[in-house]
């Protein structure tokens, strides 16, 4: 059973939104003009990029959602570094046993 959360509803939204064919041509489109994760760049490791992340928070604003910026990131730095960021915030998340995670 899933817990209700006050998020489920915008996560469905997103959800939706990743699935739509007007993202996965925005998505491609990125991945061909920089094939290359941007987050390993920084650091001078060279890895293929398999995820688009929006530069910045885009929550609320399905504009910005749609325009970008938008950053090519492998499939870990957009787990660890790019949830972070779609928050807008550093988050902090608990475990079952009440202490931080991550
Ligand atoms: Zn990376």
């Amino acid at each position: 059973m899933a817990k209700p959360d006050r998020r489920s509803e915008e996560a469905a939204l997103y959800r939706r939104l990743y699935q739509s064919a007007r993202w996965r041509r925005i998505r491609h489109h990125q991945l061909a003009s920089q094939p290359l994760c941007e987050w390993c760049l920084e650091s001078e490791i060279v890895t293929e990029a398999t995820e688009v992340h929006h530069d910045g928070a885009h929550r609320g604003d399905i504009e910005r959602f749609w325009s970008g910026p938008f950053i090519s990131t492998c499939k870990s730095c957009h787990a660890s570094r790019g949830q972070r960021e779609d928050l807008g915030q550093v988050t902090q998340t608990f475990g079952e046993d009440g202490w931080p995670v991550g």
